[in-house]
């Protein structure tokens, strides 16, 4: 088997707080605490979680856009973190990002043709002419067309702009693209056109995808795999058809109960949530999900559960597994 396209190893990523007076010992943050998964050439990784849980300080880290506490993020084996600033600047064309917001990640003052040619200029790579061709094939690659290269964002509507996000990520040929909430900003009806679009393109580059997202739907979609994330952990992880039809950790199983659709076969009774995320400023000893869970028992304050294996392929970190 080829060699992964990402590694995370032992990730953890801790921030220091203000203090609050002089003398005051300062807080911590513990937004990641030890996450672990590979992702394999072509494939496609989801990472589901509500807000807070660390999903987007896990995109920043694995895009060296800050570095960890602990722990490493490889990318075609090499860790991103012990590369010098032009090492890790020429690196940049193997991964790329597609952010949220469509809107806000293009600068509004930029033509299409500057904006998607962005990461080839970091690279010194080609001459004026090298790179409106490559604009060119990029956009149609995406499905807008050349003659949008001298327009500027306000003239596309959002599902195109988020065409021309991921043309930009798309011109340096990346073996990775790390997408936060793809589709969470467009509207209902051209979401599945820029999921689609996602399929299409690892269909013909063959790219590697880890998809963040708090929409379970969007990542049954696209993702091969799946890591549920809580307070910075991965709680649950495996093969996605397989965990969502029989999730083993109750927050997965609660997050999925939280969906509206009814899902055919059901076997168990409904999970449901209490309260909202914990802090993530408090490392208590036990579960980090005993607060909240309804399954809870005395002895899952007796340390943090390790994910272990609950059926091929798929792993949950609970106690009671
Ligand atoms: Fe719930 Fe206990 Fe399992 Fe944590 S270890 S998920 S608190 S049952």
């Amino acid at each position: 088997m080829s060699e992964p396209v990402l590694e995370v190893e032992a990730l953890h990523r801790h921030y220091i707080l203000p203090r609050e007076s002089l003398f005051a010992t300062p807080g911590k943050v513990y937004a990641l605490n030890g996450v672990n998964f590979h992702v394999n050439p072509g494939h496609s990784f989801g990472i589901v979680g509500e807000s807070g849980c660390g999903k987007s300080t896990l995109a920043r880290a694995v895009m060296a856009l800050e570095p960890p506490t602990l722990g490493n993020v490889r990318i075609l084996g090499r860790d991103v973190n012990a590369l010098s600033h032009d090492d890790l600047r020429r690196a940049r064309k193997h991964f790329q990002m597609v952010f949220q917001d469509p809107y806000g990640s293009l600068d509004p003052r930029h033509t299409v043709e500057r904006i998607v040619a962005e990461p080839l200029a970091a690279l010194d790579t080609s001459d004026k002419n090298e790179r409106r061709d490559k604009v060119a094939d990029v956009l149609s690659s995406v499905g807008l067309k050349a003659g949008d290269m001298g327009k500027y964002p306000h003239e596309f509507s959002g599902g195109q702009r988020q065409r021309i996000a991921i043309a930009r990520a798309l011109i340096t040929r990346p073996e990775l693209i790390v997408a936060d909430e793809p589709v969470s900003a467009l509207d209902v009806s051209v979401q599945a056109q820029v999921l689609n679009l996602l399929q299409d393109l690892q269909d013909q580059f063959g790219v590697t995808y880890m998809l963040i997202s708090h929409d379970l739907a969007v990542v049954e979609y696209v993702c091969d795999e799946v890591a549920v994330m809580y307070l910075g952990r991965i709680v649950e992880q495996g093969p996605t058809r397989q965990l969502f039809a029989n999730p083993a950790h109750p927050y997965t199983q609660a997050l999925l109960d939280a969906v509206p659709q009814p899902v055919p076969g059901r076997k168990r009774d409904k999970v449901r949530l209490k309260g909202t995320v914990g802090s993530q400023t408090e490392q208590a000893g036990g579960c980090p999900f005993a607060d909240r869970c309804p399954k809870a028992e005395s002895r899952c304050r007796d340390g943090v559960p390790e994910l272990r294996e609950v059926a091929p392929g798929q792993k949950a970190a609970c106690h009671l597994l």
